[in-house]
């Protein structure tokens, strides 16, 4: 085999042909090469032969794997086309994406460890930053999401809102239920994010949607009632726990500061520390808090019975559905008079959004795998400080989540 050969097989560079292989600065490997001829004078953007324009900024480099240890480069022209549809642009090459100082299987590898493992594994196994990895992120996944048609068969989907930065910064999310997958993510939290989401499936999917699980915010029900005639909407039990959660708080505080105002600070220190059993699921309770949550039950009556309307808000989720809606009056009964103001607001709330509540009961839609996702986007958009825009945050949501991540270099067949 000749040697040229063996070095564009060894770095990944498709139809290339390869003129020389040298020792560049700092003993890096750098490979030169040209596209072979059938593939010469292409569109970067769409591929279309085309007409060449001039030579461009000369000569370019792009990072490649690594050779063992070593670091490796592929060095070639960069001229460019006159494209009928994209202008003058620089020409497409076998080995990177459009844009790209990368190879493909750098790019392609790159992503696959960033779904795969921490941000600094990342960067300093590739030697790259992590904002570099946040743009070929980009790249990838606006490759894959092209190729491939992620809104197609939806029945049931949620759609719900992610806080992704201080500051009020929001994305919004659609997840196919059955496939667990995320499927859209925009960036804002208003009705045009939705109408947006709508288009993008266009009228005849969002007539074929049986199912829409959101938060209780109009801005998301408002669209989804006037475009998807079929769909029955749901709130998300995760929600509904949550609202009882944030009450239990209020309630929480309010104890703790009428303590600490009349000064009984033993009873404001063990109210403190009673935070994290309260927020617990009884089930997950270590020894010490259940402990704290007995001293709660015996000093506190209010703050307890606010814990107890919470519990028993979480336990209509896990009842047969037959018994779901008795037990759901018969909390609205409770939390009425339970001369908690918090309970009674949110009393007023549930029994607002009721019809919601019920259908996501009926339609059996889990809780757990609604939490689940909402925690995973959470933990990649902690991930993701440190890109430059929300649009490295969605792609690589895009590509952990929505399944769009490629295989590593060299792995399929
Ligand atoms: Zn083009």
């Amino acid at each position: 085999m000749r040697s040229g050969r063996v070095w564009a097989r060894l770095l990944g560079l498709g139809a290339a042909v390869v003129e020389g292989v040298d020792f560049g600065d700092e003993g890096a490997v750098v490979v030169t090469a040209r596209p072979r001829w059938h593939l010469r004078d292409r569109c970067g953007v769409c591929g279309r032969p085309s007409p060449g324009f001039d030579l461009g900024a000369g000569r370019r480099r792009w990072r490649a794997l690594d050779l063992g240890t070593t670091l490796a480069y592929v060095e070639a022209d960069a001229p460019r086309v006159r494209c009928r549809e994209h202008g003058v642009v620089v020409c497409a090459v076998p080995w990177a994406r459009h844009g790209s100082r990368f190879t493909r299987s750098f790019e392609d590898q790159a992503c696959w460890l960033a779904v795969q493992c921490s941000k600094k594994a990342v960067a300093e196994l590739l030697r790259i930053a992590w904002r570099t990895v946040g743009a070929i992120c980009e790249r990838v996944a606006a490759e894959a999401g092209a190729e491939r048609d992620l809104l197609a068969d939806l029945r049931w989907i949620g759609i719900d809102e992610i806080s992704h930065r201080k500051g009020q910064r929001y994305l919004t999310v659609v997840v196919d239920h059955h496939t667990g997958r995320l499927v859209w993510a925009a960036a804002g939290r208003d009705r045009g994010t939705v109408e947006a989401f709508l288009n993008a499936l266009g009228p005849e999917r969002c007539a074929e949607l049986e199912l829409v699980s959101a938060d209780m915010a109009s801005w998301i029900s408002g669209p989804v009632a006037e475009r998807c005639p079929n769909a029955v909407r749901c709130v998300d039990p995760f929600h509904v726990v949550q609202l009882a959660t944030d009450a239990l708080d209020v309630v929480r505080r309010e104890v703790w500061n009428d303590a600490r105002k009349a000064g009984q600070t033993i009873l404001a220190r063990d109210l403190k520390g009673a935070r994290f059993a309260l927020w617990k699921n009884p089930e997950h309770l270590t020894h010490r808090q259940r402990g704290r949550l007995a001293t709660v039950q015996q000093t506190n009556q209010r703050l307890y019975r606010a814990y107890l309307l919470k519990r028993q808000l979480r336990a209509i989720y896990r009842v047969p559905i037959e018994h779901a809606a008795a037990l759901l009056d018969a909390w609205l009964a409770w939390a009425r008079r339970s001369r908690l103001e918090p309970f009674r607001k949110l009393a007023r709330t549930i029994s607002e959004q009721r019809p919601g509540i019920e259908a996501a009961i009926e339609h059996g839609l889990s809780n757990a795998r609604v939490e689940a996702i909402n925690t995973n986007i959470r933990l990649i958009t902690r991930r993701a400080f440190g890109f430059h825009s929300p649009d490295a945050l969605i792609a690589l949501a895009m590509l952990t989540l929505g399944g769009l991540c490629p295989p590593l270099p060299g792995r399929v067949t």
